[in-house]
């Protein structure tokens, strides 16, 4: 039997699950097709675990660092069982804020794996033998972590993400391939809970895409935190040999070998589109797996759309929300504008945090934008100093009509002050509109205000 809806949507992670409260909000009948919990990757095994351990690595660290304030305490102890439990209290509390918000907007979820039966018709088969049909179908897989090639995870000695996020005993070495996001965010977090962490990364920097001067900043502070960082070297394979791990390298032409207790590999996350019946559906798929969309989110099968990780757009679950909301909208007739990738927000929770909006520097130079650029330091900053955490910086670039371009800041609370930064960007407000705004004293987001000020070619404190 085939029961009709509105909407069908396969996967309910971010961008499933947003479609699906943003579609009911708008009145659309919904049914929500997930083989696991509602909450995907983002809740389950990525943004919401990986940070409940950084903040555990915080509060580490906060404690370790009691006697600069005068506050003595004995040396702390770590037991990552009752983080783990933490994590998971957090996790299952927002996994039924979402469950009642689902069902408080009559949202239909049906738990099993789904695959597309006849993408043209809009059907989508539940693996209990359950036919939905959509007026349009959103397919909002997902991702997975992909393997090196020649090393796949065996959950022990060869670890996902997923793996990293349940440890309970901290590896005395670690290996981590690929110095991206995820991959600094896990070795940060490793080396705060008394891992020696090796960072491999094959392009010459760590944070690919990171403003160059922000990048250096973490390079160093990473550096004086004990992690070795090799930039520029090529994995060429892995052996486990007992209880270590053998990593072969090529490093400045040469071929040698990094002995670890543990490897975690962060090159990336592949689409899942396999085994979900797009093969020979209609719906484009490219070299690397990810749905073809335009920027209506539709695919190449009228009344198909594709969400979140599937696509090739950034992997971030906020991104994954609007892509959702556009295209409810395009289903919805309201003709949506485009998202704009080039300044969605992104942020990264390493310590220190970066958050950024817009170009790089050197993006905004290649691209023959006559940029002027204003950087102040944390350095200078009383709230900086009085947390003790007066590293890093904030960077402001504007063209030469003074309209803001991009905002870099790496520092404390990073994430949480690029709010401004972002709304500048995309409002693409001038220095002239923000350099007249107030910023409350004394605060970490002082350094937004300052730098802007400071383009205006008169400044207060720097
Ligand atoms: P997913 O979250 O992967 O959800 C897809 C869902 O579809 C899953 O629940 C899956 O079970 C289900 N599914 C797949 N196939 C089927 C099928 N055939 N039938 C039924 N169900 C199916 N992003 C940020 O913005 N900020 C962060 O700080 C951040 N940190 C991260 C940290 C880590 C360690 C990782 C791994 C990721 C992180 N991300 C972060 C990325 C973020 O998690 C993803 O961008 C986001 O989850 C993508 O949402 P999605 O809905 O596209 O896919």
């Amino acid at each position: 039997m085939t029961t009709r809806f509105d909407l069908v949507i396969l996967g309910g992670g971010p961008g499933g699950y947003a479609a699906a409260l943003y579609g009911a909000a708008a009145g659309l009948s919904v049914a929500l097709v997930e083989e696991l919990r509602v909450g995907g990757t983002c809740l389950h095994r990525g943004c919401i675990p990986a940070k409940e351990l950084l903040q555990t690595a915080e509060v580490l660290r906060t404690v370790k660092g009691a006697k600069a304030f005068g506050v003595a305490v004995g040396g702390p102890t770590l037991d990552l069982n009752v983080s783990i439990e933490r994590q998971q209290k957090i996790v299952d509390r927002l996994t039924k804020g979402l469950e009642t918000l689902l069902s408080g907007r009559s949202v239909n979820v049906f738990s099993g794996r789904g695959e597309v039966l006849d993408a043209g018709a809009h059907t989508v088969r539940v693996d209990d033998g359950t036919v939905l049909e959509g007026g349009s179908l959103i397919i909002a897989t997902g991702s997975s972590p992909r393997e090196f090639p020649g090393i796949p995870f065996d959950g022990v000695k060869v670890l996902s993400s997923d793996h990293v996020l349940g440890l309970t005993t901290v590896p005395a070495r670690t290996a981590i391939i690929g110095g991206g996001a995820i991959g600094c965010e896990f070795a940060s977090y490793l080396a705060d809970v008394g891992s020696s962490v090796t960072v491999l990364e094959s392009m010459p920097s760590i944070l690919p895409g990171v403003d160059t001067e922000v990048a250096e900043i973490v390079g160093r502070m990473f550096k004086r935190r004990r992690i070795t960082v090799r930039t520029g070297v090529t994995v060429e394979g892995a052996e486990v040999d007992g209880d270590s791990v053998s990593v072969r390298l090529t490093e400045d032409n040469a071929q040698v070998a990094l002995e670890v207790d543990t490897v975690v590999v962060s090159i990336g996350r592949a689409p899942n589109t396999a085994g979900c019946g797009l093969e020979d559906s209609g719906i484009e798929i490219d070299a690397k797996g990810f749905i073809q969309v335009d920027g209506e989110m539709r695919t190449t099968v009228a009344g198909v759309y594709a969400v979140g990780d599937v696509v090739a757009t950034p992997q971030l679950a906020h991104v994954a929300f609007a892509e959702a909301i556009v295209a409810i909208k395009s289903i919805l007739g309201e003709s949506p504008r485009p998202i704009d990738y080039n300044r969605v927000p992104w942020g990264i929770y390493c310590h220190p945090e970066v958050a950024f909006c817009g170009p790089t520097e050197a993006a905004a130079r290649a691209a023959g934008q006559d940029v002027v650029v204003s950087v102040h330091r944390f350095a200078g900053n009383a709230r900086a100093q009085i947390m003790d955490q007066a590293d890093g910086l904030v960077k402001v670039i504007a063209n030469s009509d003074g309209i803001i371009l991009g905002v870099h800041i790496v520092g404390p609370m990073a994430t949480e002050l690029l709010g401004p930064g972002y709304l500048a960007v995309n409002w693409e407000a001038t220095v002239d509109d923000l350099s007249i705004l107030i910023q409350p004293h004394p605060t970490l987001g002082e350094l937004f205000g300052e730098s802007v000020l400071a383009l205006t070619g008169r400044s207060l404190h720097a």
